[in-house]
Formats: structure tokens, sequence, C-alpha cells
């Protein structure tokens, strides 16, 4: 629609718009990655615009650049003037296992003394606790559960989370978990990309009894959730003494044949080869990856998998090793970031994993906020609509009390967001939910 506007000396015909951004200090873009994901020096290209404007309409973007340019072309009875602050695309946190119930704070304590993390899976905590406890609760208590938790991610800027079931272990408690994904998707405004964990830890009435445990995911419990659309990838925790090598590929090329997208829980505590099987059957990213050895990061990069580092993770697990990100930046492999955000993680604000990734991974703040935007779009197979500031794309925008991106990196502990659109929406203002 057009509207003119009289000014002096000479009549502007602008297009009415519904929102309009102006007066970033930086806005953030990250455009020009939508086919592919940015990789070496690429990943520190943010594509800044100083004093940047973005004009939205029908939840989209429709125009990005300066704000002259913005403001000479667009009209919009919203304004939000962002002068002094930066904007940046919606977070994306590309790795959560988002559906639990219930905690496990007493663990803290027996870290503390020690304790590993297979240790206490094998008493029978960790990983088996939560299993108990998700079961328990009904689809509609774990719904109320995770609408509170997706409101907290929003406060803290995440606009789009990867969601793994992977605490049911059973046909009926995964796809109620799937289900509650998707049900919290519909309902919004945060978007989930489901993610079959069936193969998260071997329930206790399949102890010993792993093989089974995977016969039953690939002749069973497969089929039905693809038939049923309850999720885009296949994921397993491939990993020394769960499910090793064999086991992950079989459950992954299962997956793949019924259209789930392999993406792999890989070398975390052991190097196991995750990165190499990763490779093979086509992964579209493989994370953790503490202990990838040199050869799976060449096969990661042949083969255009993405890694997908978490730095909350070896944090939260007392671990001194982290995953080596120069080394997978330095091959040409795309990293992306996610929190990890589970009952042994629990992490809400990605802008931490940012700073981790700069004090724990020696991510470059451009670099850490590429991974959480663009790359981390891509690792969620989303980049086609989300995770840059680029017309045609849906207007999910994170502004941020900071004038320079490097606080992401450097400021610790606080929450920086001062208002998040989502789908052209306000939804978070002045740091509450609006
Ligand atoms: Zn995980």
């Amino acid at each position: 629609m057009q509207t003119p506007q009289e000014e002096p000396g000479c009549v502007l015909s602008k297009t009415d718009v519904d929102l309009i951004i102006k007066h970033a200090q930086q806005l953030i873009t990250a455009k020009g990655y939508i086919q592919r994901p940015a990789k070496g020096p690429e990943m520190e290209d943010l594509g800044i615009i100083h004093d940047g404007a973005v004009a939205i309409a029908n939840g989209k973007i429709v125009a990005v650049s300066k704000s002259e340019d913005v403001l000479s072309k667009y009209a919009a009875s919203e304004r939000l003037d962002a002068a002094g602050k930066i904007a940046t695309p919606g977070l994306i946190d590309a790795h959560t296992h988002f559906v639990f119930a219930g905690s496990r704070e007493s663990e803290l304590e027996l870290k503390i003394k020690g304790a590993s993390y297979l240790e206490i899976l094998q008493k029978g905590g960790g990983i088996l606790r939560t299993v108990r406890d998700t079961r328990a609760a009904s689809k509609e208590i774990l719904l109320q559960t995770c609408r509170e938790r997706a409101k907290s991610l929003l406060v803290h800027g995440t606009t789009t989370i990867e969601a793994k079931s992977g605490y049911g272990l059973s046909l009926q408690d995964e796809i109620k978990s799937l289900e509650v994904i998707n049900s919290l998707n519909d309902e919004g405004p945060l978007t989930l990309i489901h993610t079959f964990l069936g193969a998260h830890a071997i329930p206790s009435e399949f102890a010993g009894r792993t093989d089974e445990y995977v016969d039953v995911i690939i002749a069973d419990w497969l089929p039905q959730i693809s038939q049923r659309h309850l999720a885009r990838f296949c994921d397993v925790f491939c990993e020394k003494g769960v499910f090793e090598i064999d086991e992950s590929r079989r459950v992954l090329l299962a997956g793949k044949r019924l259209g789930l997208m392999p993406r792999i829980h890989a070398d975390e505590l052991y190097p196991l080869g995750g990165a190499e099987l990763a490779a093979e059957v086509g992964a579209v990213s493989a994370d953790h990856l503490l202990y990838a050895s040199d050869l799976g990061v060449e096969r990661m990069k042949e083969a255009g998998v993405i890694a997908t580092l978490l730095p909350a993770a070896p944090l939260t697990l007392m671990l001194d090793r982290y995953a080596d990100a120069r080394k997978f930046i330095t091959h040409g492999v795309p990293v992306a970031l996610g929190s990890d955000l589970s009952p042994s993680c629990w992490i809400e604000n990605e802008q931490l994993v940012i700073a981790l990734a700069c004090y724990k991974l020696k991510m470059t703040p451009a670099e850490a906020i590429m991974a959480t935007t663009i790359n981390a779009a891509h690792s969620i197979q989303s980049a086609h609509e989300i995770g840059s500031l680029e017309v045609g794309k849906k207007a999910d925008i994170t502004i941020f009390n900071a004038k320079d991106y490097q606080f992401l990196g450097y400021r610790l502990g606080v929450n920086m967001v001062e208002t998040v659109i989502k789908n052209g929406r306000v939804i978070v203002k002045d740091g509450h939910l609006a």
C-alpha cells in the first residue's frame, strides 16, 4: 500500500509496513549464507550495518539497510528505536534436550565429589532418573513445564530451538514428548524443530540388551514416528558403553530411510569414531566432538557435516577438556553452537553459550554469533527462513542493551536482551514478556 506523505518541497510515496526497527548502532545481518553455512574466515563475516534499520510486514523482513534508506521508503505506525544498541537475528539453539520433567540438583554435589557422568548413569541416576520423572508426568503437566521453559528462552533472546525427545525411552513416552514439542510449536511463539532421540540411553527394562533395544527402535518406533511426522531428525547418543558405532549406524540409517535426517552425539567422552560415522551416514550435524579425531574432522569437512559445539556440557560435567573449535574452523568445517539444555546442563541463556564459546573454545565473539544464528539455522535445516536478516526471511530479531556485538562474548551472567521480535511481533519488551 502506498501512502503519500507531504514533506517540504517534495511529495514522497512511502510503503506502509507493520514495524520498523531503526537506528541500531550495529545491525548484525549475518547475510549471504543462505545456501551454505559460513566456514573458516567467513565465520567472522557478520554483515554489520551501522545505524541500521529493518522494515517488517506480515511477519517477514521487507527491507534491511541504513536507517536513512529504510525510513525514506517505508512508514510504520510502530517503530522501535535501537539507538546505542545491537540487533541480531533471533538466537537459535541448535541442541537442546528440551522435554524433561523433574530436576537433578542433588547430582551437583556428586559431581563435585568426583563422580563421573557414566558412574552416575550406571547407578540409576542421570538420564535414567529423568526418564522415570518424564514417564510419570502426564502430557498436560509436561506441556505446562515446557511452556514455562520456552518463555525463559524467549526472554533470553532465543527464538528457535532444536528440541529432542529422549527421556521417554518407550514408544508411548517418546511420542508423548514429541507431541509436546509439536503442541508448543503450534502455540508459538518459540519455534521448535523436533528430533527423535529414542537412542539416548538404554532403558532399565532393556538393561544388558542393547541390541534388542536397537531392534525395537528400528522395527517398531521409527516407522510410527515417521508416519506421524513427529520428527525432522533422528539422533543417537553414540558413546562407549551406550550406543557404540555399529548400533548408532543402524539407528541413523534406519531413520534416514524413513526420511528422518541423521544428527549425532559424537565423541563427547571418548574417541569412538562418531565424527567419521557422521560423515559416513550423511549427518546434518555432529555434536559435542571433544574427542573428534583428525580423520573425523577431515571426513566431516568432505561430507559437509556441521560441527555443533556445546561448551556448557563440559563445564557442567566439570571436564577440563573442550571441543577444539579452532581446529574445525581452520579446517573449514562450519561450526554451530547449542546449549545442551538438559537436567544435567540446565542453561536457558544462549548469551552465556556465546560467552563460553569465547572463553573456553577460543572462538571470537563474531564467530560465536554466526554459530548461534545462520550456522545454527543450517544445523537444523532452517536457513532458508531464519538465521539472518535478509529480505523475505521471518522477522525474528533480538535487540540487546549493548553498544557493540563483542559484549555478547564479554559480559557474563546477565541478560542483555531488551526486545525480542518473533514473526514480526514484539514478544519481549524491556526484557520482559510483552
Ligand atoms: Zn545432547
